[in-house]
């Protein structure tokens, strides 16, 4: 379905990141993951896509909360690859504390990376899908784009600015077929999720099971976690020709969050 497209997906040694570089891979696209660290899995990450999927996989380095190091990243996979046709912005991470005892330089990483490293990298990738008439940009945000909740300011505010962010990129873009949407994900058994269920384990001073059921999934009708391949099969369709028209929208995959 993605057979010689090439794809850009940050934050993608972990978690729901990983699952979409996977499968945007298993449907033929060329990738390039991407984290901040220089470690030798990475790579073999990289590597063990190509060798499944018969695909080009390339891991580069860019920290994301780092503006020249997000356009660095559009430059470098467009040189690894030939070019960029697909931006996942997904590179994200979490912060838990009331307004009041917020970090405030946890509040800058926050919106570094989880809202203007999307702004930057679009910026670096747009003039050439411009030129080539052709571009998908999906954007990994959150049921917490379209919801609030306590002790979550700085993920709340960003994922927010994330789906506004997006209906501007596919508003400017609408007549230069470049597509760009939010994928609003609920909670995904993930790195990301699982420390916020040891934390909450250990300051309520409850079970894993407890917090599953009343603090986290109580929020999702199904009571179940969403699956990083539930995501990945989701961007692989906002990147499908039957997704030509969905522009500048938000896609919830949340067990029915925001139905409520
Ligand atoms: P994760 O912690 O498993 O993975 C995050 C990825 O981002 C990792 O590869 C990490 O290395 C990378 N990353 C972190 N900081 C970075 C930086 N400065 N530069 C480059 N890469 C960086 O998290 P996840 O749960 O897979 O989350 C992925 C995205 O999905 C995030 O944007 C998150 O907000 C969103 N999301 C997750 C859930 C969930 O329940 N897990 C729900 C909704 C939205």
């Amino acid at each position: 379905m993605l057979a010689g497209k090439k794809a850009i997906v940050t934050g993608s040694t972990s978690g729901i990141g990983l699952a979409i570089a996977q499968t945007l891979a298993a449907k033929g696209a060329d990738v390039v993951l991407n984290s901040f660290g220089d470690r030798d899995e990475d790579r073999a990450a990289a590597d063990e896509i190509a060798g499944t999927h018969g695909v080009k996989a390339v891991y580069v380095k860019a920290d994301m909360s780092k503006p020249d190091e997000c356009r660095d990243l559009v430059a470098k996979a467009g040189a690894a690859l030939g070019g960029v046709d697909i931006l996942v912005n997904n590179a994200g991470i979490q912060h838990v504390a009331s307004i009041e005892n917020f970090p405030p330089e946890r509040w800058d990483a926050v919106i570094a990376i989880n809202l203007s490293s999307a702004f930057h990298t679009m910026a670096a990738a747009l003039p050439a899908m411009q030129q080539a008439g052709w571009g998908r940009i999906v954007n990994i945000a959150s049921a917490h784009g379209l919801r609030a909740s306590i002790n979550k300011s700085a993920y709340v505010a960003a994922k927010h600015g994330v789906v506004g962010l997006t209906k501007v990129a596919a508003l400017e873009n609408a007549e230069a077929g470049i597509t760009c949407n939010a994928v609003c994900p609920g909670f995904v058994l993930t790195p990301l999720v699982e420390k916020q269920i040891e934390d909450l384990m250990a300051e309520k001073n409850l079970d894993r099971d407890t917090v599953v059921r009343d603090l986290m999934l109580y929020k999702q009708p199904t009571r179940e976690f969403a699956t990083a391949d539930q995501i990945g099969e989701t961007v692989a369709f906002l990147c499908s020709d039957a997704a030509a028209q969905i522009t500048g929208t938000t896609l919830s995959v949340d067990g029915g969050w925001t139905a409520q």
